[in-house]
Protein backbone atom coordinates (compact mmCIF):
# COMPACT_ATOMS: atom_id res chain seq x y z
CA UNK A 1 0.00 0.00 0.00
CA UNK A 2 0.94 3.47 -0.69
CA UNK A 3 -0.27 6.61 0.19
CA UNK A 4 -2.05 9.25 -2.31
CA UNK A 5 -2.80 12.94 -1.40
CA UNK A 6 -4.39 15.27 -3.32
CA UNK A 7 -1.39 17.91 -4.57
CA UNK A 8 -2.81 21.74 -4.65
CA UNK A 9 -0.26 22.74 -7.02
CA UNK A 10 -0.32 20.05 -9.89
CA UNK A 11 -4.43 19.32 -8.87
CA UNK A 12 -3.77 15.54 -9.24
CA UNK A 13 -3.70 12.63 -7.13
CA UNK A 14 -0.13 11.98 -6.41
CA UNK A 15 1.67 8.95 -4.43
CA UNK A 16 4.02 10.31 -1.91
CA UNK A 17 7.48 8.56 -2.15
CA UNK A 18 10.61 7.85 0.16
CA UNK A 19 13.35 9.33 -1.43
CA UNK A 20 16.31 6.23 -1.91
CA UNK A 21 19.17 8.39 -0.60
CA UNK A 22 17.57 10.51 1.98
CA UNK A 23 15.14 10.81 4.65
CA UNK A 24 11.56 11.98 3.43
CA UNK A 25 11.06 15.30 4.66
CA UNK A 26 8.06 16.91 5.87
CA UNK A 27 7.50 20.59 6.44
CA UNK A 28 4.66 21.63 8.65
CA UNK A 29 4.11 25.69 8.82
CA UNK A 30 3.33 25.65 13.29
CA UNK A 31 2.18 28.00 15.33
CA UNK A 32 2.38 31.67 16.36
CA UNK A 33 3.03 31.47 19.85
CA UNK A 34 0.96 34.32 21.28
CA UNK A 35 -2.19 32.64 22.85
CA UNK A 36 -3.34 29.35 23.63
CA UNK A 37 -4.26 27.40 19.51
CA UNK A 38 -8.32 26.62 19.20
CA UNK A 39 -9.66 23.80 17.43
CA UNK A 40 -9.46 24.95 14.11
CA UNK A 41 -5.48 25.38 14.41
CA UNK A 42 -5.76 21.58 15.65
CA UNK A 43 -7.52 20.31 13.09
CA UNK A 44 -4.40 20.91 10.94
CA UNK A 45 -2.28 19.98 12.97
CA UNK A 46 -4.04 16.15 13.70
CA UNK A 47 -4.51 16.16 10.06
CA UNK A 48 -0.94 16.48 9.92
CA UNK A 49 -0.47 13.73 13.09
CA UNK A 50 -2.30 11.66 10.97
CA UNK A 51 -0.37 11.78 7.51
CA UNK A 52 2.77 10.92 10.05
CA UNK A 53 1.66 8.15 11.09
CA UNK A 54 0.50 6.56 8.04
CA UNK A 55 3.63 7.39 6.53
CA UNK A 56 5.08 5.83 9.33
CA UNK A 57 3.08 2.59 9.28
CA UNK A 58 4.09 2.36 6.01
CA UNK A 59 7.91 1.95 6.95
CA UNK A 60 8.80 5.62 6.02
CA UNK A 61 11.91 7.60 6.96
CA UNK A 62 10.81 10.87 8.30
CA UNK A 63 12.36 14.26 9.20
CA UNK A 64 9.33 16.27 10.22
CA UNK A 65 9.80 20.00 11.14
CA UNK A 66 7.50 22.23 12.27
CA UNK A 67 8.24 25.52 13.13
CA UNK A 68 7.36 27.84 15.97
CA UNK A 69 6.78 31.38 15.27
CA UNK A 70 8.06 33.15 17.95
CA UNK A 71 8.26 36.92 16.57
CA UNK A 72 5.84 39.31 14.81
CA UNK A 73 3.58 41.55 15.60
CA UNK A 74 1.05 39.64 17.27
CA UNK A 75 3.98 38.38 19.61
CA UNK A 76 5.33 41.84 20.22
CA UNK A 77 2.16 43.26 21.08
CA UNK A 78 1.44 40.77 23.10
CA UNK A 79 4.64 40.73 25.08
CA UNK A 80 4.67 44.76 25.28
CA UNK A 81 1.27 44.30 26.76
CA UNK A 82 2.21 41.70 29.30
CA UNK A 83 5.15 43.87 30.30
CA UNK A 84 6.89 40.42 29.49
CA UNK A 85 10.52 40.11 27.35
CA UNK A 86 8.83 38.34 24.41
CA UNK A 87 11.47 35.41 24.77
CA UNK A 88 9.77 34.91 28.45
CA UNK A 89 6.36 35.38 26.67
CA UNK A 90 6.26 32.89 23.38
CA UNK A 91 8.22 30.63 25.75
CA UNK A 92 5.52 30.81 28.38
CA UNK A 93 3.06 29.89 24.95
CA UNK A 94 5.16 27.37 23.28
CA UNK A 95 4.85 24.94 26.66
CA UNK A 96 0.80 25.65 26.46
CA UNK A 97 1.28 24.43 22.86
CA UNK A 98 3.23 21.56 23.39
CA UNK A 99 1.58 20.43 26.56
CA UNK A 100 -2.04 20.54 23.97
CA UNK A 101 -0.10 18.79 21.50
CA UNK A 102 0.75 15.72 24.09
CA UNK A 103 -2.91 15.85 25.16
CA UNK A 104 -4.11 15.15 21.58
CA UNK A 105 -1.67 12.37 21.51
CA UNK A 106 0.61 14.33 18.20
CA UNK A 107 4.37 12.27 17.62
CA UNK A 108 6.49 15.55 18.49
CA UNK A 109 8.09 16.53 15.25
CA UNK A 110 11.60 15.73 14.59
CA UNK A 111 12.47 19.28 14.79
CA UNK A 112 10.96 22.20 16.09
CA UNK A 113 12.73 25.56 15.02
CA UNK A 114 12.01 29.22 16.40
CA UNK A 115 12.02 31.69 14.19
CA UNK A 116 14.37 33.81 16.62
CA UNK A 117 17.02 30.96 16.48
CA UNK A 118 17.58 30.81 13.00
CA UNK A 119 17.58 34.65 12.05
CA UNK A 120 21.06 34.32 10.70
CA UNK A 121 19.88 31.73 7.93
CA UNK A 122 17.25 34.20 7.39
CA UNK A 123 19.38 36.94 6.91
CA UNK A 124 21.36 35.13 4.31
CA UNK A 125 18.64 33.84 2.21
CA UNK A 126 17.75 37.47 2.10
CA UNK A 127 21.33 38.74 0.85
CA UNK A 128 20.87 35.90 -1.83
CA UNK A 129 17.90 36.90 -3.11
CA UNK A 130 19.19 40.47 -3.64
CA UNK A 131 22.43 39.68 -5.05
CA UNK A 132 20.34 37.55 -7.52
CA UNK A 133 17.88 40.62 -8.29
CA UNK A 134 14.93 39.44 -6.96
CA UNK A 135 14.77 41.87 -3.79
CA UNK A 136 15.28 45.36 -3.22
CA UNK A 137 16.25 47.69 0.10
CA UNK A 138 13.95 50.52 0.98
CA UNK A 139 14.15 52.35 4.16
CA UNK A 140 15.34 49.60 6.04
CA UNK A 141 13.33 46.87 5.10
CA UNK A 142 13.88 45.08 2.08
CA UNK A 143 11.08 43.73 -0.67
CA UNK A 144 10.64 40.79 -2.61
CA UNK A 145 10.13 41.73 -6.43
CA UNK A 146 7.23 39.50 -7.63
CA UNK A 147 7.39 40.70 -11.24
CA UNK A 148 11.09 39.03 -10.83
CA UNK A 149 9.55 35.37 -10.52
CA UNK A 150 7.59 34.41 -13.15
CA UNK A 151 6.05 31.47 -11.55
CA UNK A 152 4.51 33.80 -9.04
CA UNK A 153 0.41 32.75 -8.06
CA UNK A 154 1.02 29.14 -9.59
CA UNK A 155 0.24 27.70 -6.19
CA UNK A 156 -2.99 29.75 -6.00
CA UNK A 157 -3.44 29.72 -9.65
CA UNK A 158 -4.31 33.49 -9.43
CA UNK A 159 -3.78 35.85 -12.67
CA UNK A 160 -1.17 38.79 -12.38
CA UNK A 161 -4.46 41.08 -12.48
CA UNK A 162 -6.23 39.39 -9.79
CA UNK A 163 -2.62 39.52 -7.50
CA UNK A 164 -2.94 43.13 -7.45
CA UNK A 165 -6.34 42.67 -5.60
CA UNK A 166 -5.84 39.89 -3.54
CA UNK A 167 -2.87 41.26 -2.15
CA UNK A 168 -4.05 44.84 -1.05
CA UNK A 169 -7.48 43.42 0.14
CA UNK A 170 -6.24 40.41 2.09
CA UNK A 171 -5.87 40.81 5.94
CA UNK A 172 -3.63 39.84 8.45
CA UNK A 173 0.12 40.00 7.81
CA UNK A 174 -0.15 39.10 4.32
CA UNK A 175 1.21 42.07 3.37
CA UNK A 176 1.54 44.49 6.19
CA UNK A 177 4.04 46.97 5.08
CA UNK A 178 1.59 49.36 3.75
CA UNK A 179 3.56 52.12 5.41
CA UNK A 180 6.74 51.00 3.32
CA UNK A 181 7.90 52.47 -0.21
CA UNK A 182 7.45 49.43 -2.16
CA UNK A 183 7.69 49.45 -5.95
CA UNK A 184 4.83 47.54 -6.66
CA UNK A 185 1.92 46.53 -4.30
CA UNK A 186 2.16 43.16 -4.63
CA UNK A 187 5.96 42.80 -3.68
CA UNK A 188 6.12 42.06 0.37
CA UNK A 189 8.24 41.95 3.06
CA UNK A 190 11.42 39.84 3.74
CA UNK A 191 12.87 42.20 6.43
CA UNK A 192 11.46 44.83 8.57
CA UNK A 193 12.86 48.13 9.49
CA UNK A 194 12.72 48.92 13.48
CA UNK A 195 9.79 50.97 14.41
CA UNK A 196 10.00 52.31 18.06
CA UNK A 197 6.78 49.94 19.19
CA UNK A 198 9.42 47.34 18.82
CA UNK A 199 10.52 48.48 21.56
CA UNK A 200 14.13 46.43 22.29
CA UNK A 201 12.98 43.66 19.82
CA UNK A 202 15.00 43.75 17.17
CA UNK A 203 18.74 42.04 15.62
CA UNK A 204 21.49 44.23 13.46
CA UNK A 205 21.25 43.47 9.73
CA UNK A 206 23.22 44.69 6.81
CA UNK A 207 20.18 47.08 6.50
CA UNK A 208 20.03 48.36 9.82
CA UNK A 209 18.54 46.87 12.85
CA UNK A 210 14.99 45.16 12.10
CA UNK A 211 13.27 42.10 12.67
CA UNK A 212 12.57 39.36 9.63
CA UNK A 213 8.90 39.06 7.84
CA UNK A 214 6.78 36.20 8.53
CA UNK A 215 7.73 34.30 5.02
CA UNK A 216 11.51 34.09 4.98
CA UNK A 217 11.12 31.98 8.28
CA UNK A 218 9.92 29.10 6.30
CA UNK A 219 12.07 29.54 3.66
CA UNK A 220 15.24 29.07 6.15
CA UNK A 221 13.92 26.92 8.34
CA UNK A 222 13.04 24.25 5.56
CA UNK A 223 16.39 25.30 3.51
CA UNK A 224 18.24 24.60 6.93
CA UNK A 225 16.68 21.32 8.32
CA UNK A 226 15.55 19.43 4.94
CA UNK A 227 17.27 20.72 1.85
CA UNK A 228 16.30 22.85 -1.17
CA UNK A 229 13.52 20.31 -1.59
CA UNK A 230 11.13 19.26 0.73
CA UNK A 231 8.71 16.05 0.19
CA UNK A 232 5.65 16.68 1.67
CA UNK A 233 4.62 20.36 3.03
CA UNK A 234 1.27 21.23 4.70
CA UNK A 235 -0.34 23.44 6.33
CA UNK A 236 -4.34 25.42 6.69
CA UNK A 237 -5.62 26.40 3.05
CA UNK A 238 -6.09 30.13 4.72
CA UNK A 239 -1.99 29.97 4.43
CA UNK A 240 -2.29 29.14 0.45
CA UNK A 241 -2.21 32.82 -0.15
CA UNK A 242 0.02 34.58 0.23
CA UNK A 243 2.32 32.87 2.74
CA UNK A 244 2.50 29.52 0.64
CA UNK A 245 2.96 31.41 -2.70
CA UNK A 246 5.56 33.57 -1.02
CA UNK A 247 7.43 30.76 0.26
CA UNK A 248 8.11 29.23 -2.80
CA UNK A 249 9.18 32.21 -4.63
CA UNK A 250 11.79 33.15 -1.95
CA UNK A 251 12.80 29.51 -1.88
CA UNK A 252 13.06 28.99 -5.65
CA UNK A 253 14.51 32.41 -6.57
CA UNK A 254 17.32 31.98 -4.28
CA UNK A 255 17.98 27.85 -4.53
CA UNK A 256 16.55 27.06 -7.98
CA UNK A 257 13.52 24.54 -7.58
CA UNK A 258 11.50 22.76 -7.06
CA UNK A 259 11.38 23.84 -3.54
CA UNK A 260 8.15 21.24 -2.66
CA UNK A 261 7.11 18.02 -4.46
CA UNK A 262 3.49 17.88 -3.03
CA UNK A 263 1.84 20.39 -1.47
CA UNK A 264 -1.29 19.33 0.82
CA UNK A 265 -3.99 22.54 1.75
CA UNK A 266 -6.59 21.24 5.13
CA UNK A 267 -9.49 22.84 5.35
CA UNK A 268 -11.30 25.29 7.55
CA UNK A 269 -13.38 24.65 10.59
CA UNK A 270 -16.51 25.87 11.75
CA UNK A 271 -18.27 25.91 15.14
CA UNK A 272 -21.71 24.78 15.41
CA UNK A 273 -22.45 26.42 11.58
CA UNK A 274 -20.74 29.62 11.96
CA UNK A 275 -17.03 31.42 11.46
CA UNK A 276 -14.68 30.84 14.12
CA UNK A 277 -13.92 34.14 15.85
CA UNK A 278 -13.17 36.18 18.60
CA UNK A 279 -16.54 38.42 19.16
CA UNK A 280 -18.25 35.43 18.79
CA UNK A 281 -16.35 33.78 21.57
CA UNK A 282 -16.21 30.19 19.64
CA UNK A 283 -12.82 30.05 19.34
CA UNK A 284 -12.39 26.65 21.56
CA UNK A 285 -9.36 25.33 23.53
CA UNK A 286 -8.80 21.91 24.47
CA UNK A 287 -9.14 23.81 28.26
CA UNK A 288 -12.76 25.03 27.39
CA UNK A 289 -13.49 21.89 26.27
CA UNK A 290 -12.26 19.38 29.03
CA UNK A 291 -14.20 22.16 31.63
CA UNK A 292 -17.50 20.51 29.69
CA UNK A 293 -16.30 17.37 30.14
CA UNK A 294 -15.01 16.88 26.45
CA UNK A 295 -11.62 14.84 26.48
CA UNK A 296 -9.05 15.61 24.19
CA UNK A 297 -8.94 11.94 22.39
CA UNK A 298 -12.78 12.84 21.66
CA UNK A 299 -11.46 16.77 20.29
CA UNK A 300 -8.80 14.50 18.33
CA UNK A 301 -11.68 12.16 16.63
CA UNK A 302 -14.10 14.83 15.96
CA UNK A 303 -11.42 16.20 13.84
CA UNK A 304 -10.96 12.96 12.25
CA UNK A 305 -14.87 12.57 11.77
CA UNK A 306 -14.78 14.68 8.08
CA UNK A 307 -12.53 14.47 5.09
CA UNK A 308 -9.52 16.81 5.36
CA UNK A 309 -10.01 18.83 2.33
CA UNK A 310 -13.81 20.24 3.03
CA UNK A 311 -15.05 22.27 5.95
CA UNK A 312 -15.37 20.49 8.94
CA UNK A 313 -18.58 21.42 10.97
CA UNK A 314 -17.39 21.46 14.69
CA UNK A 315 -20.46 20.45 17.08
CA UNK A 316 -21.15 19.42 20.68
CA UNK A 317 -23.28 16.49 19.17
CA UNK A 318 -20.22 15.57 16.88
CA UNK A 319 -18.47 15.70 20.34
CA UNK A 320 -20.82 13.58 21.98
CA UNK A 321 -20.53 11.02 19.06
CA UNK A 322 -17.07 10.80 19.02
CA UNK A 323 -16.69 10.24 22.90
CA UNK A 324 -19.37 7.07 22.49
CA UNK A 325 -17.43 6.10 19.13
CA UNK A 326 -14.19 6.27 21.52
CA UNK A 327 -15.74 4.39 24.09
CA UNK A 328 -17.13 1.86 21.35
CA UNK A 329 -13.19 1.02 20.45
CA UNK A 330 -11.97 0.91 23.84
CA UNK A 331 -14.79 -1.68 24.80
CA UNK A 332 -14.09 -3.71 20.98
CA UNK A 333 -10.01 -3.34 22.19
CA UNK A 334 -10.90 -5.57 25.95
CA UNK A 335 -12.65 -7.96 23.91
CA UNK A 336 -10.40 -8.92 21.53
CA UNK A 337 -7.61 -8.73 23.60
CA UNK A 338 -9.62 -11.21 25.75
CA UNK A 339 -10.49 -13.37 22.65
CA UNK A 340 -6.65 -13.48 21.74
CA UNK A 341 -5.60 -14.24 25.51
CA UNK A 342 -3.25 -11.14 26.11
CA UNK A 343 -3.80 -8.00 28.46
CA UNK A 344 -4.60 -4.56 27.50
CA UNK A 345 -1.46 -3.55 28.69
CA UNK A 346 -0.27 -5.53 25.53
CA UNK A 347 -2.28 -5.06 23.02
CA UNK A 348 -0.88 -1.22 23.79
CA UNK A 349 2.53 -1.89 23.53
CA UNK A 350 2.21 -3.58 20.07
CA UNK A 351 1.86 0.12 19.26
CA UNK A 352 5.02 1.20 19.64
CA UNK A 353 7.09 -0.69 17.36
CA UNK A 354 4.14 -1.02 14.06
CA UNK A 355 4.62 -1.05 10.82
CA UNK A 356 1.65 -2.04 8.92
CA UNK A 357 1.65 -6.11 7.67
CA UNK A 358 2.31 -6.43 4.18
CA UNK A 359 -0.77 -8.61 3.55
CA UNK A 360 -3.44 -6.62 5.30
CA UNK A 361 -6.19 -9.34 6.36
CA UNK A 362 -8.76 -8.17 8.67
CA UNK A 363 -8.24 -3.92 8.09
CA UNK A 364 -7.29 -3.85 4.79
CA UNK A 365 -10.53 -1.78 3.39
CA UNK A 366 -9.39 0.51 6.80
CA UNK A 367 -5.89 1.12 5.14
CA UNK A 368 -6.67 1.37 1.68
CA UNK A 369 -9.68 4.37 2.89
CA UNK A 370 -6.60 5.89 4.70
CA UNK A 371 -4.35 5.90 1.98
CA UNK A 372 -6.84 7.09 -0.66
CA UNK A 373 -6.16 10.87 0.20
CA UNK A 374 -6.59 10.16 3.68
CA UNK A 375 -10.61 9.48 3.96
CA UNK A 376 -10.54 9.18 7.43
CA UNK A 377 -14.26 9.49 7.30
CA UNK A 378 -14.40 6.34 5.19
CA UNK A 379 -11.79 4.81 6.89
CA UNK A 380 -14.15 5.10 10.19
CA UNK A 381 -16.89 3.62 8.65
CA UNK A 382 -14.87 0.63 7.29
CA UNK A 383 -13.64 0.20 10.91
CA UNK A 384 -17.40 0.30 12.35
CA UNK A 385 -18.03 -2.38 9.89
CA UNK A 386 -15.28 -4.51 11.02
CA UNK A 387 -16.59 -4.26 14.66
CA UNK A 388 -20.15 -4.88 14.17
CA UNK A 389 -19.64 -7.97 11.75
CA UNK A 390 -16.11 -9.65 13.02
CA UNK A 391 -15.39 -12.36 11.10
CA UNK A 392 -14.70 -16.01 13.17
CA UNK A 393 -10.91 -16.03 13.84
CA UNK A 394 -8.76 -19.19 14.00
CA UNK A 395 -5.88 -19.06 16.72
CA UNK A 396 -3.42 -19.22 14.46
CA UNK A 397 -4.68 -15.59 12.92
CA UNK A 398 -4.34 -14.14 16.32
CA UNK A 399 -1.09 -12.17 16.72
CA UNK A 400 -1.93 -11.26 12.58
CA UNK A 401 -5.33 -9.86 14.02
CA UNK A 402 -3.63 -7.69 17.03
CA UNK A 403 -1.29 -6.43 14.68
CA UNK A 404 -3.30 -4.88 12.44
CA UNK A 405 -6.28 -3.95 15.48
CA UNK A 406 -3.22 -1.99 17.48
CA UNK A 407 -1.97 -0.43 13.69
CA UNK A 408 -5.32 0.57 13.30
CA UNK A 409 -5.29 2.42 16.82
CA UNK A 410 -1.85 3.82 16.16
CA UNK A 411 -3.13 5.36 12.81
CA UNK A 412 -5.83 7.29 14.68
CA UNK A 413 -3.78 8.35 17.04
CA UNK A 414 -5.64 6.06 19.78
CA UNK A 415 -3.28 5.07 22.82
CA UNK A 416 -5.93 2.84 24.82
CA UNK A 417 -4.92 4.74 27.82
CA UNK A 418 -8.22 5.58 28.40
CA UNK A 419 -9.77 1.96 28.03
CA UNK A 420 -6.66 0.86 30.65
CA UNK A 421 -8.19 3.48 33.12
CA UNK A 422 -11.60 2.33 32.55
CA UNK A 423 -10.84 -1.26 33.09
CA UNK A 424 -8.78 -0.67 36.17
CA UNK A 425 -11.67 0.98 38.17
CA UNK A 426 -13.69 -1.78 38.70
CA UNK A 427 -17.40 -0.98 39.92
CA UNK A 428 -19.06 -3.38 41.74
CA UNK A 429 -22.84 -4.43 40.24
CA UNK A 430 -24.45 -3.05 43.44
CA UNK A 431 -22.91 0.54 43.20
CA UNK A 432 -23.20 0.28 39.36
CA UNK A 433 -27.44 -0.45 40.40
CA UNK A 434 -27.65 2.58 42.03
CA UNK A 435 -25.42 4.41 40.16
CA UNK A 436 -27.93 4.16 37.17
CA UNK A 437 -30.71 4.64 39.57
CA UNK A 438 -29.56 8.36 40.83
CA UNK A 439 -29.12 8.80 37.14
CA UNK A 440 -32.94 7.95 36.63
CA UNK A 441 -34.37 9.28 39.30
CA UNK A 442 -32.31 13.07 37.88
CA UNK A 443 -33.84 12.13 34.59
CA UNK A 444 -37.42 12.47 35.96
CA UNK A 445 -36.07 15.81 38.42
CA UNK A 446 -37.12 13.65 41.46
CA UNK A 447 -33.48 15.42 42.84
CA UNK A 448 -34.34 14.87 46.51
CA UNK A 449 -34.35 10.88 45.78
CA UNK A 450 -31.08 11.58 43.85
CA UNK A 451 -29.20 13.14 45.77
CA UNK A 452 -30.07 10.99 48.86
CA UNK A 453 -28.74 8.25 46.54
CA UNK A 454 -25.55 9.77 45.82
CA UNK A 455 -24.84 10.36 49.72
CA UNK A 456 -25.40 6.71 50.06
CA UNK A 457 -22.88 5.73 47.51
CA UNK A 458 -20.39 8.35 48.80
CA UNK A 459 -20.69 6.93 52.09
CA UNK A 460 -19.69 3.52 50.68
CA UNK A 461 -16.45 5.28 48.72
CA UNK A 462 -17.92 5.93 45.35
CA UNK A 463 -18.06 9.63 43.84
CA UNK A 464 -20.71 10.36 40.61
CA UNK A 465 -19.48 12.34 37.83
CA UNK A 466 -21.73 13.65 36.02
CA UNK A 467 -21.56 14.82 32.35
CA UNK A 468 -24.48 16.76 30.13
CA UNK A 469 -26.26 13.18 29.07
CA UNK A 470 -24.14 10.50 31.22
CA UNK A 471 -21.99 9.62 34.08
CA UNK A 472 -19.38 8.12 35.55
CA UNK A 473 -18.36 6.20 38.73
CA UNK A 474 -15.20 6.84 40.42
CA UNK A 475 -13.97 6.00 43.58
CA UNK A 476 -13.42 8.49 46.23
ZN1 LIG B 1 5.17 28.63 6.65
Amino acid sequence: MRLRLYNTYTRAYEEIQQPKDRKLGVYCCGPTVYGPAHVGNFRTYVIQDSVLRLLKLLSNDVCYVRNLTDVDDKTIRGARDAQKALSDYTQHWIEVFQKDCDRLNLLPPTVEPRATATIEAQQDLIKILIQKGHAYERGGSVYFKVSSFKDYGRLSHLDARKLETQSTNSAGRSNDADEYDRDQVADFVLWKAYKPEDGDIFWNSPWGKGRPGWHIECSAMSHEYLGKTVDLHTGGVDLCFPHHENEIAQSEAAYGGPFVRHWMHIAHLKVEGQKMSKSLGNLLTLDMLQDRQYTPSAVRYALLAGHYRQPLNFTFDLLKASQVALQKIHAFSQKLAQMCNVSLEQLKSLQTTIVLPKECRFLKAFFEALCEDLNTPKALGCLFLFIRKMPTVEVPMFPLLLKEWAACLYALGIDLNEALQEEEVHVPLPVRRMAEQRWQAKLARDFKAADDIRKILEESGWKILDSKDSYKVLPL
